[in-house]
């Protein structure tokens, strides 16, 4: 690590006396004398579509968008940028599917790269005397890999809800969803990385090879070097999921449920669940596609108006007797403490599971309210806070949850690495609280967004205030100081891994934590 950083430093050195002096109006000719394979667009309408992402609220521009053909294309490029040196300004960053939420993936005056058009060769998928693995391209989409593995009866072990996003996108955040409880996020299910750094160098990492850099890039926020490549560990696939919603009304029995069904030997291979507040004519609504267990109860059952807790489980069935399933799910579902008319059952393929946020896109899109602004918030609470925040939150600052999704679901800290750069709180169970709103247009013409963002703000100034622990996922801070407060203990060992990979500050200014001066 020394020795990676007296080396940096001399060619810091080096690049910033000797640099092309480039003025900023020079760029796009640079950038256009580089060897590459694959080729770079100057063009309006490829600029004006990296400068968008799927928050649909912030927009910087960047003067060229890189469609790499090959890993050296985006080393030359980076190289090329180091080499200019700070005064340049040019900053680059690595675009997956371009689903963040405050322009991430976005560079004002700098290189966007264009991940998804580095196909490499075929995904590569190893079956062995030991955990099958694939590898694939950094800027692969989940859903393509799931295709691929499961013509081998394979699939990855850990997801986020929502398919149609990149691997370099999802790790360098940590990929969260309802396997993670077994499996831990995303990024702790990588056995191998290749990356290029923000000196343009290509260095292949693991546990066992450039450990330093391997887990700074997970959770990483991009800033220490682009994910070109990636080795996903996979687990025999299921045919089927049997998928189970029921609802609560008491807040301490939903959380007492959910936390003893992550326990290690759960029975169930996904746990999620959702808030519903205020939701008027719920059961046509809420469990659509599921069949009541005892349809006469159900229809008997009245929410309107109700706060209530949903929790979502799945059972992943192989090749067993769906009788003995059967049982085994009623054995275990009899253990919770449920509003028993409230019981809702279907059977998918683990396509149709894994998907199913896709479904929900493809309506959302048909009406013209999938590109809207997405004021998510999305946040990591301590399970020893979660129902003084539960409390607050649901009983008072948020009145309805018709704009959207709020998920919240427990995780154990045990199943992520504390050497990654994601930050969690410092407990041994902790929450996902997801406030997934949209900001529809109303018929007034306003589509709510300053009311959201008012709550989302209100919500964070609460959890300040009360002092929780709380932590943000996908973070969104204005000021290095910021920053410096989410990483806590962690900012210094951020920094210097900054410091080492990325000494110019050149990768993702979209996350605005680094400024490229030095
Ligand atoms: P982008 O938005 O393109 O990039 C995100 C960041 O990563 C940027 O800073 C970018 O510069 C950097 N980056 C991109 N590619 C690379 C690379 N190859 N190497 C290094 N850095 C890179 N997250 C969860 O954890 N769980 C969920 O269930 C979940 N559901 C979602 C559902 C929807 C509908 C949406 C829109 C998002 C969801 N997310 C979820 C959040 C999602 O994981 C992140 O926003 C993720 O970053 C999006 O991936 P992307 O490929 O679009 O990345």
């Amino acid at each position: 690590f020394l020795k990676r950083f007296i080396a940096l430093f001399l060619s810091c050195i080096i690049a910033t006396r000797f640099n092309l002096c480039l003025s900023n109006s020079n760029i796009p000719f640079s950038l256009k004398t580089l060897p590459l394979e694959g080729h770079l667009s100057f063009d309006e309408t490829s600029l004006n579509k990296a400068s968008t992402d799927f928050g649909n609220r912030y927009q910087y521009h960047p003067v060229a968008v890189l469609h790499p053909n090959s890993v050296s294309d985006i080393a030359t490029t980076i190289k090329h940028v180091f080499h200019m040196g700070p005064s340049s300004h040019l900053t680059v960053a690595a675009r997956g599917h371009g689903h963040s939420l405050q322009g991430q993936s976005q560079t004002h005056g700098g290189v966007v790269i264009k991940m998804e058009s580095l196909k490499q060769s075929e995904m590569q998928i190893h079956v062995g005397n030991f955990t099958p693995y694939v590898d694939v391209s950094g800027g692969e989409l989940w859903i393509n890999i799931l295709h691929e593995t499961l013509r081998y009866g394979l699939a990855p072990r850990s997801w986020t809800d929502y398919l149609h996003l990149t691997v370099g996108g999802t790790l360098s955040n940590a990929g969260v969803s309802g396997q993670a409880f077994k499996h831990g996020p995303q990024i702790s299910n990588v056995q191998q990385l290749q990356i290029v750094t923000g000196t343009g160098e290509v260095v292949n990492c693991s546990e066992e090879k450039n450990e330093e850099l391997f887990h700074s890039v997970l959770g990483g926020l991009g800033q220490f070097g682009i994910i070109t490549q990636a080795r996903i560990l996979l687990e025999e696939a299921p045919s089927m999921v049997k998928w189970i919603r029921v609802l609560y009304s008491d807040f301490e029995a939903f959380t007492r449920d959910q936390e003893r069904l992550i326990s290690q030997d759960s029975a169930f291979d996904y746990i999620e669940g959702f808030v519903i507040i205020n939701r008027t004519g719920l059961l046509n609504n809420w469990r659509s596609s599921f069949n009541p267990q005892d349809p006469v109860q159900a229809s008997h059952f009245n929410s309107d108006g109700k706060t209530l807790f949903c929790l979502e489980l799945a059972k992943y069935i192989n090749f067993q007797p769906m009788d003995i399933v059967n049982q085994e799910v009623e054995r275990h579902l009899s253990e919770l403490n449920y509003i028993q008319s409230t019981l809702f059952v279907t059977e998918v393929t683990y396509v149709e599971f894994l998907d199913r946020v896709h479904v929900s896109e493809m309506k959302l899109r048909s009406k013209g309210l999938w590109d809207v602004p997405h004021p998510w918030l999305n946040l990591f609470i301590p399970k020893s806070k979660i129902h003084n925040f539960a409390q607050v939150v649901f009983g008072n600052i948020l009145t309805q949850t018709s704009n959207g999704p709020v998920l919240i679901y427990p995780v154990n800290k045990s199943k992520w690495d504390n050497r990654s750069s994601v930050v969690i709180p410092d407990e041994d169970i902790f929450y996902l609280v997801a406030f997934l709103t949209s900001a529809v247009p109303c018929s007034n013409g306003s589509h709510g967004l300053e009311h959201i963002l008012s709550q989302n703000k209100r919500i964070l100034e609460y959890c300040e205030r009360e002092n929780l622990g709380v932590k943000q996922y996908l973070p969104h801070y204005n000021t290095q100081e910021e920053w410096r407060a989410h990483f806590g203990t962690q900012w210094e060992t951020f920094r210097q891994r900054k410091l080492v990979y990325d000494p110019f500050a050149i990768l993702a200014p979209g996350q605005r934590i680094f400024q490229k001066t030095i």
